[in-house]
């Protein structure tokens, strides 16, 4: 059975998308089963993994509201070597047409059901918001990975997330769990983010990731040549920190 996370931060521009997307393909390159699903409007990570959102027939806003299936809705990424559910601009409009439906928290559940046995992990790329769509993600996942950068608004946006994940968990969904916070664009000639680093560390202990991202120009590059960051440059800095990351991630799922 595959091991799901979500990839989470209500915050935008934090790096949700660089994560999923390069934690998938480094996952993929260790000979890891990963599915990729797309949960944003912006379609990020469909692009970033070489998927062109405008030219969709399907997308995760049809499987969210019942239109298509998994097998219909999915494609594979060339570039990442995993397969993706996408998304683009049609799944702006599915939060209100989700309020109508039934079981509308747990629409990508139902959807997934018959799935998960055919992946090793499956990555939800979530919007900067805590919406429904969010809470569909959060529904589903065994673990909320959150991608932060070590500055001091950072804390703050934390705790409305941590809040909102124990909610989830004692009415929606037991089995959520925090798996880590994952330092990333970091940049360790700031003694500000050093200091927010190890207030981290101190603060949430080996829930935070020992993998760093720093910041690393070859990392934002790759998506403008639709490939992740690991196959566009692996050598570069920011790609072996993922691919530490996608390791680190497969020593953690032993101890879930
Ligand atoms: P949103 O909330 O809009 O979905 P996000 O949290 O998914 O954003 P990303 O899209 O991953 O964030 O990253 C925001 C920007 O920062 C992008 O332009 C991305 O290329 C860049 N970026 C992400 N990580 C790094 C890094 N480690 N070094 C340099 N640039 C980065
Ligand atoms: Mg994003």
């Amino acid at each position: 059975m595959a091991r799901i996370f979500c990839i989470a931060n209500q915050k935008g521009g934090v790096g949700k998308t660089t994560t999923c997307v390069n934690l998938a393909a480094g996952l993929a390159t260790a000979g890891q089963r990963v599915l990729l699903i797309d949960l944003d409007p912006q379609g990020n990570a469909t692009m970033g993994s070489g998927i062109d959102k405008r030219t969709l027939t399907r997308s995760v806003y049809h499987l969210l509201v019942g239109l298509a299936t998994v097998a219909e809705a999915r494609l594979r990424s060339d570039a990442g070597q995993y397969d993706v559910i996408p998304a683009n601009r049609d799944l702006a409009g599915a939060e209100i047409e989700l309020v109508g439906l039934e079981r509308r928290e747990n629409r990508l559940r139902d959807a997934l059901a018959l799935h998960t046995g055919e992946y090793d992990f499956i990555l939800i790329d979530c919007p900067p918001s805590l919406s429904l769509l969010t809470l569909n993600g959060l529904c589903i996942a065994h673990g909320v990975i959150i991608p932060m950068q070590c500055e001091y608004y950072a804390l703050e946006g934390l705790s409305d997330l941590v809040n909102s994940i124990k909610k989830v968990h004692a009415n929606l969904n037991r089995d959520l769990a925090i798996i880590g916070l994952l330092r990333v664009m970091f940049d360790p000639r700031v003694t500000l983010q050093q200091q927010v680093s190890a207030q981290l560390e101190s603060h949430f202990g080996d829930k935070v990731f020992k993998a760093i991202v720093p910041r690393n120009v070859r990392l934002a590059e790759a998506p403008s040549h639709g490939l992740p960051g690991v196959v566009f440059d692996r050598s570069a800095k920011g790609a072996q920190a993922y691919l530490a990351f996608a390791n680190e991630m497969i020593e953690r799922i032993k101890t879930l």
